[in-house]
């Protein structure tokens, strides 16, 4: 299926056609520095001058062109789903409200890809748009992975728990590393590091994200390019003691002046500051060292979490194109199993064509691999398999229902049971409208044994029933007919508690 996948950034916009299953790329657009005087837009080998322009001009201009080479949907990468979305979503209005009331949880990306999102469906009304969130992936951390220790009421309140993200990009290289392997994803306990401008890892075990070093917003965990990771957060506050800093200060020095550029003093690429440091720059060097050794501690870490590691890949700009940083963060991790070869790290070349190489040694258990990253492919996939499944959910309703067992009481039984002008409780709506589970629940006493603490179902009916499995027919020693709801003429009879 072909794919327009939209990108937008705080101030850039990146979008696609793509096909779904090869990644074939049929259109590009790249808009950069938005709302400046220097914003350009390049598509294909054309750029134009768009100063000033916001995400809603620069789409409602150039979508146009890329609609023309026929799309059959649009996919938007978003980043924070929060605890509302966990897969990917078709976007209706309601969508949009969701996404809007999650923005305070992602400030500097969920306003940009709502802005994407609006202008792609003016332009765009009659395809699906689907959103793709970089914390779905995440959505199976386990609880203990996923809190912080603070009071759990002011976590509840404010939704204070590690997220996640980049999982597009960790879903994607953990497949691609198991296709490699020749072996399931299902099977293999993977570290995934994806180290680009924004960096973390990931532990994938059998397939599920189990921890994840970025955790309710994208600041925490490695050294990123402007962002400081995990810092001591008493840091902060001796920070708004000695130095006075506001909120807003604190935001501007963790996500735009740490990190790379802030240790190194030179910016946030790791190609100027690896020259630098290959000539004797002393702050180069720390910065280097500073990531590494953040990312080896994760590393190992996420070994021990998982009980043992079957591959260590790595992706994204750095991952994919920096060989000193592999070399120091998988060197010497012969003790977990794992021997890197280095002529291999340092030919190592990876290209969506050509996506994977092996920098392990033959006899190395744990496969250390370097995979190309493409989250425009993965969001597209995703779009694709959504549309598919949609498609095949319409023209295949199948109708299952299952009960636990219940019991339905007459308003006279209700009230020899629970007291006079005693009313059944609700409890929680059930999927048949106007049905309800009650807070009454019953022991049930057969002429075997008896069943504790069964629900009972509101409203009152006009006949007394209970509803039971084969084998609590069994456990109560009672002959119970199979027949429709509701026909309980001489039918054995049970006590009720
Ligand atoms: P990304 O966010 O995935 O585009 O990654 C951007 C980061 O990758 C920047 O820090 C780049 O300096 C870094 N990068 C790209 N190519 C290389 C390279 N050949 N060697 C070292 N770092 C690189």
């Amino acid at each position: 299926m072909k794919v327009l996948v939209i990108n937008c950034g705080s101030s850039s916009v990146k979008a696609a056609v793509l096909d779904s299953e090869t990644g074939e790329r049929y259109a590009e657009l790249r808009v950069e520095r938005l709302g400046t005087r220097e914003c350009v837009a390049r598509d294909g080998t054309e750029q134009h001058s768009i100063p000033e322009y916001d995400h809603g001009r620069a789409l409602a201009e150039f979508l146009p062109k890329l609609a023309k080479v026929g799309p059959l949907a649009v996919g938007h990468r978003v980043v924070h789903g929060g605890e509302c979305f966990s897969t990917p979503v078709q976007i209706d209005d309601l969508v949009e409200d969701q996404l809007e009331a999650l923005s305070p949880l992602a400030p500097l990306h969920n306003p940009a890809n709502l802005a994407g999102i609006r202008a792609a469906r003016q332009c765009l009304p009659d395809i699906p748009h689907i959103a793709v969130f970089d914390t779905a992936f995440h959505s199976t951390l386990p609880r203990r992975a996923q809190y912080y220790a603070l009071p759990q009421e002011l976590s509840d309140k404010h939704g204070l728990r590690r997220y996640g993200f980049h999982g597009t990009s960790h879903s994607w290289v953990a497949e691609r590393a198991a296709q490699f392997l020749g072996d399931e994803l299902a099977r293999l306990r993977v570290i995934t590091c994806h180290l680009g401008n924004g960096a973390s890892v990931c532990a994938v075990e059998y397939g599920r994200s189990v921890e994840t070093s970025m955790g309710m917003t994208p600041v925490e965990g490695l050294v990123m390019g402007t962002r400081s990771g995990d810092i001591d957060p008493g840091i902060l506050i001796e920070l708004m003691r000695k130095e006075g800093l506001s909120v807003d200060e604190l935001d501007v020095l963790l996500n735009k002046n740490s990190g790379l550029a802030g240790l190194s003093g030179v910016g946030r690429d790791m190609r100027d500051i690896e020259e630098r440091a290959a000539q004797g720059d002393d702050k180069c060097r720390m910065a280097i060292a500073v990531s590494a050794h953040r990312l080896r501690k994760y590393i190992g870490a996420y070994a021990a979490v998982m009980g043992g590691v079957d591959a260590i890949v790595f992706t994204a700009g750095i991952g994919e194109n920096s060989v000193a940083m592999r070399h120091r963060a998988a060197g010497r991790l012969s003790f977990l199993g794992a021997h890197l070869d280095e002529e291999a790290n340092r030919n190592a070349k990876v290209s969506r064509s050509n996506p994977v190489a092996e920098i392990s040694a033959p006899h190395s258990r744990v496969r250390l691999l370097v995979v190309a990253t493409d989250e425009a492919h993965s969001i597209a996939a995703s779009t694709a398999e959504l549309l598919g499944r949609d498609a095949i959910a319409k023209e295949l309703i199948i109708p299952v229902a299952i009960s636990g067992r219940h019991i339905h009481l007459t308003q006279e039984a209700v009230e020899t049971l629970f007291g006079p002008g005693h009313t059944l409780t609700p409890y929680k709506a059930l999927s048949q409208p106007g049905q309800f589970a009650c807070e009454e629940r019953l022991t049930i006493v057969g002429p075997r044994s008896q069943i504790e603490k069964v629900r009972v179902l509101g409203p009152v009916r006009p006949k007394c029933q209970i509803e039971i499995s084969r084998t609590d027919e069994f456990k109560l020693g009672i002959d119970a007919p199979v027949r429709n709801s509701g026909d309980v003429d001489n039918s054995p009879g049970v006590t009720l508690i």
